[in-house]
């Protein structure tokens, strides 16, 4: 088992990604935490994973600071420490610039960017504190380096994750934490649904075109990246032991981006 007893935080992990990288991580041996705005799914993951010892549902919306420090606290009294964090919640909007409402715009980059802070923060607090090291996982998107109409906030978010990885790669290199994003292309999750229709209504084609013609257009095989394959690279990242890999993004897309 590569997590064997490692405890993992992640963010968003109630539903798509995030569940399927905590189930991962379970199957490894870590300890999960399911950290979600969504009470309710997240206590029904954890459920899932193996409950009371092996998996433990946290409510908490990361652009809070108070429920990040409260829910990261309960995680250090629940199990004792923090080695992992994947921040992966995230959302998804679509909308012109010129139309672009500011409020959406705030919420958005709140909660890729704040969250993503506010749970590092926390997260690197007690691994500095544990001494032996961790891992801090953010997930970006290729929208962390291609552009896309109608997602100006989402692309300018996820290009910051990777500022921010660098950033705690540097400073957490001496406490042995290192820091890299994953950039996964379109994944079949509740994010990517709701935007096909939106897509379809804004760039005025059929939902079957969206896929097709614009989510799927410059992968090598016309194929959709899946939840599996994202949870094989957190759990590449999540494993690797050294600094040798760090500050690093790496791009899982079917080849619509190629480096
Ligand atoms: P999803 O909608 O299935 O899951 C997102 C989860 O985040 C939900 O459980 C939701 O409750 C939670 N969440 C939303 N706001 C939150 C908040 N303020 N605090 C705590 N939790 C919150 O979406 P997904 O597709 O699994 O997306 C997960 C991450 O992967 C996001 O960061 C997204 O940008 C990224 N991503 C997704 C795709 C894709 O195609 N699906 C591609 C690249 C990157």
């Amino acid at each position: 088992m590569k997590l064997k007893d490692k405890v993992a935080v992640i963010t968003g992990a109630a539903s798509g990604i995030g569940k399927e990288i905590a189930r991962t991580f379970a199957a490894e041996g870590a300890k999960v935490v399911i950290a979600d705005l969504n009470q309710a799914a997240a206590e029904a993951t954890a459920k899932e994973l193996g409950g009371d010892g092996k998996a433990l549902g946290v409510s908490m919306d990361v652009t809070n600071e108070d429920q990040v420090e409260a829910g990261m606290a309960k995680v250090i009294s629940t199990f004792g420490r923090i080695d992992i964090l994947v921040s992966n919640a995230g959302i998804q909007t679509v909308d012109p610039i010129v139309d672009f409402p500011f409020a959406k715009w705030k919420q958005l980059l709140s909660i890729h960017l704040d969250g993503a802070f506010l749970t590092t923060r926390a997260a690197l607090k007690q691994m500095y504190k544990q001494g032996d090291g961790g891992s801090v996982i953010y997930m970006g998107s290729v929208h962390s380096k291609e552009a896309s109409p109608l997602k100006a906030p989402y692309v300018t978010a996820k290009h910051g994750l990777i500022g921010l990885a660098k950033v705690v790669a540097k400073e957490g290199a001496a406490h042995k934490v290192r820091a890299n994003v994953i950039c996964p292309g379109f994944v079949r999750t509740p994010l990517v649904e709701k935007q096909i229709p939106e897509q379809a209504k804004e760039l005025g084609i059929s939902e079957d075109d969206v896929v097709k013609k614009v989510m799927l257009k410059d992968t090598v095989d016309g194929e959709f990246t899946t939840v599996e394959d994202v949870a094989a690279a957190a759990l590449f990242f999540a494993s690797f032991e050294s600094n040798a890999l760090t500050g690093q993004s790496l791009v899982v897309s079917h080849g619509w981006f190629m480096q």
